[in-house]
Formats: C-alpha cells, sequence, structure tokens
C-alpha cells in the first residue's frame, strides 16, 4: 500500500483531478522533505531551533508542496516541543513560494472534508493559521467583511476548500512570478489583496534554462564555432555571448554559422522522417512549435495559418513563395478532449496537405508524437522559426523560448511570459511580434465579435470555410465542430481570432525575410548572441542572493564535463 503513493506521478499537469492519492503524494513528499532537513538539522544543531530560519530556506515550487506550510507547524510544536509563536515566526521565516501560472483552473483547492479525514491536525493548523491571518486583515481594514472572505484560507460554499496557493502566500516572506510581466499580473490580478497587504514580499525571478543542456550539449557544432571565435568562456557566463554581436557582419562568419545550422536540420528532418515518414527538405524554413498542447499555447492558430498558406498554394498565389516545414509536437493532459482534438486537426490537415501534388515541397507539416525533452535537444538547434504564439497574459513564462533562442532561431511571438524580455534584449528588428497585448485582451474580452474578424479578413473567411465545410475530415462528419465553435464564440477565453489577421502579417514578414538568407543569418546570430540573460545560471544568482541569502561557491570547470 505504501508503494502506491510514489508509483504514479498524476500525469494531469494543469489542472488538478482531486483525488485523494495526489494529496497523500504532495502530503508525504513535504513531510518526508521537511523531516529530513530536521533530523540533519537536530544531528548539528541539537534541539536548538533559534537560528534554524537564519539557516534554512524551503523554496515552494507551485502549490504542490504547499503542505509544507503546516506541516512544518505541526512537526516543531507536537514532535519537538516549541508553541505557536515560536512554530510561526521559525515556518514563516523560512518558507518561499514560486507561482507558476495565473489559469484559475491552475490553482490547487483541496476539499476540507478531504483534510479532516486524511490530515485532520493539519486542518486544524490551517484553520488556526487562517483565524490569526483574518484577524490581522480586520485590524489592517475594518469591517470589510467582503476582503476578509475573498482572503480567507477557506472558500466557502456547499463543499468548503482550502485554497492552497494562500495558505503558501501567508507562510511566506517571498512569493514570486517567473517572468517580469507574470509576476506584474499576480500583483494586478490574482493575488492583489495579498499585495496590498504585504507589498514586500512579492518579486519576480524570470526562468532561465542551463546552457550546458540547451546549447554546448545540443549543439556541438555551434559550440565549436564559438568557442573557436570567443573561448568557452560562455558556458558559465553566458553574458559572453554578446561578444558574438560583432561577428554578425562578417560574411565568413555568417556563412560558417548557416552550416552549422544546415547540419542541425539535416538531423532533425531525419529524425522526422524516421517518425512519421515525412520528407523536410532542409532549405525549406523549419516552423517548429513544440510544448504541452493547451489551449492558450494556441497551437490552433498555428494550423490555421497552415491551411491558409494551404489555400494560398490552392488558388496559385504563390509568387516569392518560401517554402516551409512546420513541425508541431507535443502532449495533451489524458483528459483533455479539446487537446486530443486539436492533435487530430492539425493530423489531418497534415494528411491532406503532404499528399497534395500540387503543395509538393512549398509546404510540409507534421505532428511529431511522444515529445520530450530528449526530442527538444535535436529540435531546437534545427529550428529557424520559433513559435511562441500565446494569448497574452497567458502564458507565465516558458523556457522553451529560451532555449531556441540560445540555438540561433529568431521568435515568431506574442507579447507574452518571457518573450518580452527576449524582444527586449535582441531588439524589435529581430523577432517577430503580432497580437494583442495582455491589457488588450482584457479590455477586448468585454465586446469580443470573432465573426467580424471573421468578416473582415477575406483570408480568414476562406480558412473558416475550408474547416466548415468538412474539407480536413470528410470521412469524420462533425469530428472538428467543438473547434470551430471556440474560434466563433465569442466567450472564447484565448482570442484565436482576434490574431490570425495579425499572425499571419507577421508570418509573411517572417517569410520575406528568411528568402535572403544574409539577413536571416543575422537575425540569428544576434538572437544566440541576447540569449545571454535566459541562462538559469542567472536566475539561480537571483534566488541566491535576494530569497536564500546564499553566497557563491566556485564553478568547477565545464571543459571537464565534456
Ligand atoms: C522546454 C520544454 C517544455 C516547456 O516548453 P514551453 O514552450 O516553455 O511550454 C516542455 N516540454 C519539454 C520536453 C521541454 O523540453
Amino acid at each position: 500500500a505504501a508503494e502506491n503513493i510514489t508509483m504514479v506521478l498524476y500525469p494531469n499537469d494543469i489542472s488538478e483531478s482531486g483525488k485523494e492519492l495526489r494529496l497523500r503524494q504532495q502530503y508525504f513528499l513535504a513531510s518526508a522533505s521537511l523531516q529530513d532537513v530536521i533530523a540533519r538539522w537536530i544531528g548539528t544543531d541539537g534541539h536548538e531551533f533559534s537560528t534554524f530560519a537564519e539557516e534554512n530556506c524551503f523554496q515552494l515550487n507551485d502549490t504542490h508542496p504547499s503542505c509544507a506550510v503546516p506541516e512544518l507547524m505541526r512537526l516543531l510544536m507536537d514532535e519537538h516541543g516549541l508553541v505557536w509563536d515560536q512554530a510561526w515566526e521559525i515556518t514563516s521565516r523560512t518558507m518561499a513560494y514560486t507561482n507558476h501560472t495565473l489559469l484559475p483552473e491552475a490553482l490547487e483547492k483541496w476539499p476540507v472534508r478531504l483534510f479532516r479525514h486524511m490530515l485532520p491536525r493539519l486542518l486544524e493548523i490551517i484553520y488556526e493559521i487562517n483565524a490569526r491571518f483574518l484577524a490581522e486583515v480586520a485590524r489592517r481594514w475594518p469591517g470589510d467583511i467582503e476582503r476578509q472572505r475573498r482572503m480567507s484560507l477557506i472558500e466557502e460554499g456547499p463543499d468548503p476548500m482550502v485554497r492552497m496557493a494562500y495558505l503558501a502566500i501567508v507562510g511566506s516572506f517571498s512569493v514570486n512570478g517567473v517572468a517580469a510581466l507574470h509576476s506584474r499580473l499576480l500583483t494586478e490580478g490574482l493575488f492583489h489583496d495579498f499585495y496590498e497587504l504585504w507589498p514586500e514580499k512579492f518579486n519576480n525571478k524570470t526562468n532561465g534554462v542551463t546552457p550546458r543542456r540547451w546549447l554546448a550539449w545540443c549543439n556541438p557544432g555551434l559550440r565549436a564555432l564559438i568557442n573557436e571565435n570567443i573561448g568557452d568562456g560562455w558556458t558559465s557566463d553566458l553574458s559572453r555571448l554578446t561578444e558574438l554581436a560583432p561577428l554578425a557582419r562578417d560574411a565568413d562568419f555568417r556563412a560558417r554559422w548557416r552550416e552549422v545550422k544546415l547540419e542541425n536540420k539535416k538531423r532533425l528532418a531525419e529524425m522526422v522522417e524516421a517518425e512519421t515518414g515525412v520528407r523536410f527538405d532542409p532549405a525549406a524554413l523549419f516552423d517548429v512549435q513544440v510544448k504541452r498542447i493547451h489551449e492558450y499555447k494556441r497551437q490552433l492558430l498555428n494550423i490555421l495559418h497552415v491551411i491558409h498558406l494551404y489555400d494560398r498554394i490552392k488558388r496559385e498565389d504563390t509568387a516569392d513563395w518560401t517554402p516551409r516545414c512546420v513541425l508541431i509536437g507535443g502532449k495533451a493532459a489524458p483528459g483533455y478532449v479539446m487537446a486530443k482534438t486539436i492533435i487530430k486537426l492539425i493530423n489531418n490537415v497534415a494528411g491532406v496537405i503532404n499528399a497534395d501534388p500540387a503543395v509538393g515541397d512549398r509546404l510540409k507539416v507534421v505532428f511529431l508524437p511522444n515529445y520530450r525533452v530528449s526530442a527538444m535537444e535535436i529540435i531546437a538547434p534545427g529550428t529557424d522559426l520559433s513559435e511562441q504564439i500565446s494569448t497574452a497574459g497567458k502564458e507565465a513564462s516558458g523556457t522553451g523560448n529560451m532555449k531556441f533562442m540560445m540555438n540561433g532561431a529568431v521568435t515568431m511571438g506574442t507579447l507574452d511570459g518571457a518573450n518580452i524580455e527576449i524582444r527586449e534584449e535582441v531588439g524589435e528588428e529581430n523577432f517577430f511580434l503580432f497580437g494583442l497585448t495582455a491589457e488588450e485582451v482584457e479590455e477586448t474580452r468585454r465586446r469580443y465579435d470573432p465573426a467580424a474578424c471573421i468578416e473582415a479578413d477575406e483570408d480568414f473567411k476562406r480558412v473558416i470555410h475550408l474547416l466548415t465545410c468538412g474539407h480536413f475530415n470528410q470521412v469524420e462528419p462533425g469530428i472538428f465542430d467543438p473547434i470551430i465553435a471556440s474560434i466563433t464564440s465569442p466567450h472564447d477565453p484565448w482570442f484565436t481570432a482576434a490574431d490570425f489577421t495579425s499572425y499571419v502579417a507577421a508570418q509573411r514578414r517572417a517569410a520575406d525575410a528568411f528568402r535572403d538568407q544574409e539577413v536571416w543569418t543575422r537575425m540569428s546570430i544576434h538572437n544566440t548572441a541576447a540569449s545571454g540573460r535566459f541562462s538559469t545560471d542567472r536566475t539561480m544568482q537571483e534566488y541566491n542572493s535576494e530569497i536564500w541569502r546564499l553566497e557563491p561557491v566556485p564553478a568547477f570547470s565545464v571543459e571537464e564535463a565534456f
């Protein structure tokens, strides 16, 4: 029975299914971690906890380990004899919380009855934390009952719930988002009440990725070319990549850069053909969107653009055509029917396009199954255009965007998550921007008219016609009706129709830029050169100095690792 606790990790990474096993897993892992640290502390310091908070910090990675707040209280009081005030002083000075999403359905809430049944002592402690917290809210805003109801750790109703994100905020001395926009939106929206109470708790730590895996290891061709020109110091100080920027003016260097990219595209094309049977021509524009399948990430917008390109070919609007290979990959949560339907649409559209001799090498489309880290190590180095097209305000940061940038892909993106910081670093001339801003999305929500967006754009009308007439599901009538309904609904939360026209225009600019290989290569070099900020080394230095209060230790030689 104990084995069951860690046998299966819940595969549903976005919306939580309210299952007992999940809470059991969370409690088990949080408690085990705390008990491990406390056992070591007692081993060296005995039962002296007065300096525990100075020497220890627990970074809550999302709300999944937020049981740690009441559990540390329980351990300190029930197992180690501290009184409430001492235990709270320690807990609230050692816990720090990182939020990873603004999507309300991803914020965990556990039924009070589940706690009462499984973790009754933790529920007692949560109630006590809440009573003391709401007294503080009442002191700050006397008589504001509505605010107390909003901020309570317990959501009232027929089936009362524990709000785990609020528990994490109340129990922590630091609350951070993972990109500048995301951290700002947390303080303005989701956690605004808490920001008003404790503005000093809130901060930003923009995510990063490791340049050892995501450049040096996965792209040996580019690693060698970079080392030849600026040495290898960049693997432990990624800001040194800025030394590549002047080389963008050197025609010989650009030719070498293109050779490396071509070899990486051949390697990616081999993988695509082995997995899907579809041949990608390495000379074409490799246009890639790989990430979990979710409506907010808008793989749907991507496939609408693909249908538009197909339509242009069929009506022979192909002057100055840029051959393009579109790769879409990613896993959907097992119960997410709309995400599965989007995958089905991508596959059906790919089937029609790849089988049409009139299309030929002008356009190829594949859905790559089983997207995973080892696949990304091949994909990122071989990509020209990185699709980061989420509805503005919905992608907390993104890290795929950073892996692509490091490997010299140019981003096609909305002003969302870390895309904003990527564009600031690389310059607007080296980034393809489109779409509504987060503010415009909120503004549009009240008067959104997708039918008008479709009516105003002849190309969009034709795409919708191809979908509604069943061109991609001739023997499967009606299967894409839910997709058509979502695009055309005034209540579509993802504003796919609102961004179609500007997306197609930006794609046209990208295609034009790619036809001038010297222009494109310059953009590519500038992207790698400007990616230094997105090293996780920078992220960790910020967590170290601003939250964990740790001193850096000397890095080991990266040469030894390779
Ligand atoms: C980087 C990565 C992600 C995250 O991608 P986003 O585009 O930031 O959503 C997801 N899955 C795998 C396998 C990755 O390598």
